[in-house]
């Protein structure tokens, strides 16, 4: 459109009517409300209140879904997210390969096991616990950078053999920043060179109070070489998640989270996502960062295809335009146009960070309306 009433921009301003009017005649302009402007004087409008113009095109072309909170009696128990830290060699992939080896599903189906990012396991009773794959403080730090607090309980991983580590403290300081709760792995128990009352001692100077020395942070002593302990782990991961009372709504159009994303020769972009809220169906169609799209196909990380993911749930997304970035929120949403939409917008608006940094152009504020 070329034209657009005083009002209905001042809508899209979120300013009021009168101001725009009261501006238009400092401009030389004799208009009301109810008068159309052309696209120049709109332009002028615009950049008389420009400071505007970013939340306002944002609220009407993108999404928002902070606003839109479910109901209590909506929400059911999930699973929890459990991210794996510390030091180089102290045993975190390790320990994630030996938590990964406990799933008794994995060991019915006979254990192929697909490297997506992220994991779940279900335990002997039946409880599931999702870990995220990828260990490491950047993997951590980026993706709260960018808003996505995906983990519930970080398991700080301390070798019994080692102590107190500079990477150590970068975890503990990204756990306690982030407000998770914290449970303290002391690994390689088995080590004949192992001491872990010292490990505990050493914490103390960093304010982490394990139970062993009466305080409330959980501590387990654990082996990934011989099993050691890794009942009572996921036990404490189970009690602490029991403690935060994780819920989530499934009843509703997904919700999710970018864990890691690539491009695949054959199969074309591959996200593997975490499920928020609502459970992602295939077929579904959705926004991801900047690009549109529609689930093809979701593979779970033992390989196998399903057709919905639940809240917690890690799967491999196909069927996306383009390769998002970690930290990314996927949307499911009712159409196709609305996907590409949002997505046109949110390219529009990359772009223009990337070049000038400046405000959303009159452009989008003009195809807003369209
Ligand atoms: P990451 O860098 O924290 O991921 O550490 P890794 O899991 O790669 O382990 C580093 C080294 O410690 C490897 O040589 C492992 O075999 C060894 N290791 C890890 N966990 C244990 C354990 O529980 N017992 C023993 N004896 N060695 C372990
Ligand atoms: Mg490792």
């Amino acid at each position: 459109p070329d034209a657009i009433t005083v009002q209905e921009l001042a809508n899209r301003m979120a300013e009021k009517g009168a101001d725009l009017v009261k501006a238009l005649f400092k401009l030389g302009m004799m208009v009301t409300v109810n008068q159309t402007i052309d696209h120049d004087t709109a332009e002028l409008l615009v950049e008389e209140f420009g400071h505007n113009i970013q939340r306002v095109s944002e609220s009407d072309v993108d999404i928002d879904t902070s606003t839109d909170v479910d109901a209590e009696e909506s929400l059911k128990v999930r699973p929890p997210v459990v991210t794996i830290m510390g030091h180089v060699d102290h045993g975190k992939t390790s320990l994630l390969d030996a938590l990964r080896g406990t799933d008794v599903v994995r060991g019915e189906a006979g254990g192929i096991t697909q490297h997506i990012g992220a994991y779940q396991i279900k335990t002997k009773g039946g409880d599931l616990v999702t870990f995220l794959d990828t260990p490491g403080h950047e993997a951590f730090t980026e993706m709260r950078m960018r808003g996505a607090n995906v983990t519930d309980i970080v398991i700080l991983v301390v070798a019994a053999d080692d102590g107190i580590m500079p990477q150590t403290i970068e975890a503990i300081n990204h756990t306690k920043a982030a407000g998770v709760p914290m449970i303290v792995a002391i690994t390689k128990a088995d080590k004949h060179e192992a001491n872990p009352q010292k490990i505990r001692e050493r914490l103390l100077e960093h304010e982490i109070v394990v139970e062993q020395m009466s305080g409330d942070v959980q501590d387990v002593e654990v082996s990934a070489k011989t099993g050691q302990g890794l009942d009572e782990l996921i036990e404490k991961i189970l009690l602490q998640a029991e403690l935060l009372e994780l819920k989530a709504n499934p009843d509703r159009a997904a919700e999710a989270t970018v864990i890691e994303a690539k491009l695949d020769k054959g199969k074309g972009p591959l996200a593997t996502v975490l499920v928020t809220r609502g459970t992602l169906k295939v077929g579904d169609i959705l926004v991801v960062g900047t690009h549109s799209g529609r689930v093809r196909a979701m593979l779970d990380d033992k390989g196998r295809q399903v057709k919905e993911a639940p809240p917690s749930l890690p799967v491999e997304v196909l069927g996306l335009g383009g390769v998002p970035m970690a930290g990314d929120t996927l949307t499911v949403v009712e159409s196709e146009a609305r996907a590409r939409e949002v997505a046109a917008y949110r390219q529009e608006q990359a772009t223009a960070k990337r070049t000038t940094q400046a405000p959303a152009s009159i452009e989008n504020m003009f195809s807003a309306l369209a």
